[in-house]
């Protein structure tokens, strides 16, 4: 008999933003399933998610690795037989220095996770999303992953230029762009979320906002109507340019 209840995968669930957009998924009903790459910490996640009245799982995730995430689909598929929702979550920001000055290590580290990973994940998991009747992803971009933002020497982050991570967000977006293309003609919506400055441990717990507040769109975003929008860029307030 089909799952009754609405699956929910999240990447990089076991702390941060992650954590608390399955928190909210599960809270709405949905079952969740916390993709960590260490088991432990996921396993640690899902407890206390369990322990509020949620039906979550731990599910083993490295985003850079192919087998794990083969594995990770495996499983979905075997427990489940359907995936409805997928966040790409994971994410890792290394470099704070000037661009000059970069290593091409850190630039590739931060294309596997935050690029390539994106994209293996959503490779293995699409045919199940197309097994549901609303699959939807939600890719976690950031406003630093805007042309149109970076551009403009009078935003509030024009600053704000880490070569890896904002052109890796750039990247992610255009992958949100051209796989909505490509799903257009399906249940599939694909969209981006700027969660804005999010006090985490990607920024040493900088960022003015609460993970609650960070995790409203990709949430939103995850649970879109069948008019919904697929192929674009939200803020909690709305669009977001590209
Ligand atoms: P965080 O607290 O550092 O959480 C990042 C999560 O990603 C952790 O669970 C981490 O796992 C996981 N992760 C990293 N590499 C992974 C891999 N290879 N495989 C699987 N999981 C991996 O950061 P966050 O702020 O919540 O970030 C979540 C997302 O929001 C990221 O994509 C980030 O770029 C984006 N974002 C954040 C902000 C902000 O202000 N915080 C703003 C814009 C966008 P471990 O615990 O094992 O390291």
């Amino acid at each position: 008999m089909a799952h009754s209840s609405q699956v929910a995968l999240i990447t990089g669930a076991n702390k941060g933003i992650g954590l608390e957009i399955a928190r909210q998924l599960g809270a709405q009903g949905m079952t969740v399933l916390l993709g960590a790459r260490d088991p432990g910490r996921g396993q640690a996640a899902a407890a206390e998610l369990t322990q509020q009245g949620m039906d979550a799982h731990a599910v083993p995730l490295d985003v850079t690795n192919q087998e794990s995430i083969n594995a990770a689909a495996q499983a979905v598929e075997r427990d489940f037989g359907r995936l409805d929702v997928l966040v790409n979550n994971a994410g890792i920001a290394l470099d704070n220095g000037p661009a000059s000055a970069i290593s091409m290590d850190t630039l590739r580290r931060t294309y596997d996770t935050n690029v390539f990973g994106v994209f293996a994940v959503t490779q293995a998991l699409l045919p199940l999303l197309k097994k549901s009747d609303a699959g939807r992803i939600v890719n976690m971009s950031s406003g630093l992953g805007s042309l149109t933002q970076n551009s403009d020497p009078g935003w509030g982050f024009a600053g704000v230029k880490p070569l890896a991570y904002n052109s890796s967000k750039a990247a992610l977006n255009m992958i949100t762009v051209i796989f909505a293309a490509e799903l257009k003609d399906t249940p599939v919506k694909v969209n981006a979320a700027d969660p804005g400055y999010v006090a985490t441990d990607l920024n040493q717990h900088q960022g003015p906002r609460t993970v609650e507040q960070g995790a409203t769109i990709a949430v939103r975003l995850a649970t879109l109507p069948a008019d919904g929008p697929t192929g674009g860029y939200f803020d909690e307030d709305g669009i977001v340019p590209w």
